[in-house]
């Protein structure tokens, strides 16, 4: 009989050795089980810990209204509905939710998506094709990597956050491709850093590319309306495509594409993530509906002030502690940003697995970042605060994570 080549690969691969390795193990950072539901204390496998190592930045997840308006979806459409958007998947709870997107972005329309993942791989591969160019930051997410691949377009990447880098690559490309896509984070999910957005957009007028901003972690939080970085670097009027995630901020599952009708019905028949996959759980539209319209009232400027706050609280402690972690965002004019994300630098990947292990192991949830995730030698432990969380539990986890820290490196 012949050698089946995959069967025998899937025998080798080192990632799969890695992940039996560690499963089981007391120090693997990885598919920890939850028990309770996300908030700043969360019971992960029989004890609760203060939880920083989410998304839940607006401390949406558990709000009264998210409940209410995912338990009011359920009740009226059922758990599924078991169609594409095409045919028998969209619900007039989308029509309103795109809707309230639109005019909360000022856009001329809005499409929902399953996921946030399926919007950037649906939108790039849909507009972008063999012939055009996508030039994307070096730390882009990897839905926007995997759009792009799929699209078939050539993908540069430009240094992160590098808009010197940007124009020479947009130099570089020249007049030899038909349409040029510029795609960027507003806000990185691992360093914590923002997007230097205005400087980003006036470098693709200079080259007539067109911008993409990730808001995935950004939206809920910055601007005066809280659609995210670009609103914040007033560049949001002019940002041709402007994707976020509802399963930050607004503590649901789904994303969505804000922009000009043109832009959304060509992905209407255009996206495949989009046209060849079940609409997303009525829970989950109608979970995201309350949270968008919560998100825009005093209480989602609250808690976003609140978020930040939190923040600062989380950062000042880290630092007088002499902990290494992220630097602040610059904005235009010169002034710096806290932001929800908190990197804290650790380098070695077994020094991480330890720390984030003795962090577990006295109260303290966090997220391990190392290689391939981060360069060589950049592994990290990533915090987030959530709004909902209290002094006390942010000034006890400081504690807990200067102590251990220090323990660490004695
Ligand atoms: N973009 C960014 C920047 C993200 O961090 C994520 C999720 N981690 C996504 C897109 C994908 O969103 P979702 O989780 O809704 O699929």
């Amino acid at each position: 009989m012949a050698v089946n080549k995959l069967i025998k690969r899937l025998e080798g691969d080192d990632r799969v050795e890695l992940l039996r390795a560690g499963r089981g193990q007391e120090g693997n950072p990885y598919f920890r089980v939850m028990e309770s539901a996300t908030a700043p204390v969360v019971r992960v496998e029989g004890e609760d810990r203060i939880m920083l190592g989410s998304n839940n930045y607006l401390g949406l997840a558990d709000h009264p209204d998210i409940h209410k308006g995912a338990q009011d979806a359920l009740d009226r459409f059922g758990g599924a509905v078991t169609g594409s958007r095409l045919l028998n998947g969209t619900m007039d709870l989308h029509l309103e939710l795109e809707s309230e997107i639109a005019t909360w972005h000022g856009t001329e329309d809005a499409m929902v998506f399953t996921t946030g993942y399926q919007t950037n791989l649906g939108t790039i591969s849909a507009l972008m094709g063999p012939g055009d160019a996508v030039v994307v930051d070096s730390s882009a997410h990897a839905s926007i990597r995997d759009g792009c691949a799929l699209s078939g377009a050539e993908t540069i990447k430009f240094r992160h956050n590098d808009v010197l880098d940007l124009e020479r690559v947009l130099s570089d490309a020249g007049g030899r491709f038909e349409a040029v896509l510029v795609i960027v984070d507003g806000l990185y999910s691992m360093e914590g850093d923002l997007a230097p957005l205005r400087a980003i957009r006036a470098v693709c007028d200079r080259f007539g590319a067109a911008l993409m901003v990730d808001e995935a972690h950004s939206l809920g939080l910055f601007g005066a309306d809280r659609t995210g970085a670009a609103e914040l670097f007033g560049i949001d009027g002019v940002t041709d495509i402007r994707m976020a995630s509802m399963s930050k901020s607004p503590g649901s599952t789904g994303g969505f594409i804000a922009g000009s009708s043109d832009l959304l019905d060509s992905l209407r028949v255009n996206a495949k993530a989009f046209l060849f996959t079940t609409s997303g759980v009525p829970a989950a539209i109608g979970g995201s509906l309350a949270a968008v319209r919560l998100i825009r009232s005093e209480e989602g400027a609250q808690r976003a002030r609140r978020a930040l706050d939190n923040a600062a609280l989380l950062r000042s402690g880290l630092v007088e502690s002499g902990l290494d972690i992220s630097e602040l965002s610059t904005l235009p004019g010169g002034d710096s940003t806290v932001t929800p994300i908190v990197a804290l630098h650790v380098g070695d990947d077994l020094e991480a697995m330890n720390l984030w292990r003795t962090l577990f192991a006295r109260g303290v949830f966090t997220s391990a970042a190392l290689y391939p995730a981060v360069p060589r030698s950049g592994a990290m432990l990533r915090l987030c605060v959530m709004a909902t969380h209290t002094e006390a539990q942010i000034r006890r986890a400081v504690e807990i994570i200067a102590e251990t820290v220090t323990e660490a490196s004695a």
